[in-house]
């Protein structure tokens, strides 16, 4: 049973039944789906889409950017650059890959409904009752069903975390993200490229990309802000508009003038929570995390995404053993756990740091762009994530 059907809730049903299991998703939306924009996924992830079979389908709805250009968000000058495309190919066997996230949860969708995965909409798991055979679920609904296992694939304010480790909500920060997606038919030339474009001024950052086959710019705007209480956030939030331009500091004119042709802006608050600790943190008896709810990170590196789909693809290695009768099931979850939560963990610093690293000024700005001038590519790649764990 999975708990959530977000990106790596269907990923997490997906593999389990490609492994010989019967999975059921529950997820509380009435409908399934992703609002959102766009999402970048590294060879790391765009190599377990190929072993899924959805590779071909991802780069037809969304675009291998030749490139990656760290540029200056006030000047808007090039500091970096590294080489993607067919480069990326061959050091990683894999593409690097630009999509609209509605688009991959559609194709996630539609492989775990054709491999048998049953999903059950409106559907809120309130809590896990766990006993030496089988876990039980408490749903909104009459029925409790009851399985072998529990993926809780539940997302950044997982309860079901909470009933397992029984840790705090995650903390807000002081970064908020505004995002964006605008026809390129009514953006100059400039725009028009196939590449990521990751923009770096004191306090801020911005990333641009083409999404849906590059018909659409994808643009997130990151600003350090005081958080205000109560806050709402979501997609077409009605003061992120003013609010973006208000905060914005002084920026290059192309990255201004885009501000003022997106339609509607989305806002978010960005959470965090200290990486994972352990093992004991992702998987308990039959009870496994997965995803956000095991390991929210700052989309600094663009992986939150991308180690959902590394988790679920271990979960499916992992159940397979089960399946063969070489482990039990609690086993099988240790196994997972053991094999996931370091990257994780390390995933989840690095994004970290690179919240300090892109908002630079003074000296570290200064040396982070010598870095990026004089090493370029060597500062930019990241082989240890690229090249997998899976
Ligand atoms: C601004 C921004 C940019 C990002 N960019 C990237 C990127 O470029 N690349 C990348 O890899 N990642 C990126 N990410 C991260 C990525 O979006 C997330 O890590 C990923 O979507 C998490 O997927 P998930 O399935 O774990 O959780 P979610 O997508 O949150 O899904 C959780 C699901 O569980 C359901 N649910 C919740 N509670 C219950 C319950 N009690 N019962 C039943 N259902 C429940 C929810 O309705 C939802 O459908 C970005 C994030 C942000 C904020």
């Amino acid at each position: 049973m999975v708990a959530g059907a977000g990106i790596g809730g269907l990923a997490a049903a997906l593999a389990a039944t490609r492994a010989g299991w019967l999975a059921h998703v529950f997820e509380q939306s009435a409908q399934l789906g992703e609002v959102g924009a766009g999402i970048q996924l590294g060879p790391n992830a765009t190599r377990l889409l190929r072993a899924w079979d959805l590779l071909p389908a991802a780069l037809l709805q969304g675009c291998a950017p030749e490139r990656v250009v760290a540029r200056d968000a006030q000047g808007g000058h090039e500091l970096g650059v590294l080489p993607l495309g067919r480069e990326a190919e061959a050091r990683y066997g894999a593409p690097y890959l630009t999509i609209h996230r509605a688009e991959l949860h559609g194709l996630l969708q539609q492989a775990a409904q054709a491999a048998g995965v049953r999903t059950h909409t409106g559907q809120r798991v309130r809590a896990f009752i766990e006993s030496d055979t089988a876990v039980g679920l408490d749903l909104d609904a009459a029925a409790s069903p009851e399985g072998d296992a529990l993926v809780a694939a539940d997302g950044l304010w997982s309860g079901l975390r909470r009933q397992l480790l029984g840790d705090a909500p995650p903390t807000p920060s002081d970064h908020v993200a505004y995002r964006g997606l605008v026809p390129m038919s009514e953006l100059p030339p400039r725009w028009r490229v196939a590449e990521v474009t990751a923009w770096l001024g004191p306090r801020l950052h911005a990333v641009s990309y083409p999404v849906r086959g590059g018909d659409m710019l994808n643009i997130v705007f990151f600003l350090e802000e005081s958080p205000r209480a109560g806050e709402r956030w979501g997609w077409d939030h009605p003061a992120a508009a003013a609010r973006l331009k208000a905060g914005l500091p002084a920026v290059c004119a192309p990255l201004r003038e885009l501000v003022e042709r997106v339609p509607s802006w989305g806002l978010w608050v960005l959470h965090d929570r200290p990486p994972v600790a352990g093992p004991q943190e992702m998987a308990r008896g039959r009870v496994a995390l997965l995803g956000d709810a095991a390991h929210p990170m700052r989309p600094y590196l663009a992986q939150g995404a991308a180690m959902a789909l590394e988790d679920a693809f271990a979960l499916g290695r992992a159940l397979a053993c089960v399946e063969a009768d070489v482990a039990d099931l609690p086993a099988a979850l240790r196994r997972y756990a053991l094999e996931r939560w370091q990257r994780c963990a390390r995933v989840q610093r690095r994004s970290l740091r690179n919240a300090t690293l892109f908002h630079a000024g003074g000296p570290l700005r200064l040396g982070r762009d010598l870095a990026l001038r004089s090493l370029g590519r060597r500062v930019m790649d990241l082989p240890w994530l690229y090249g997998g764990s899976a």
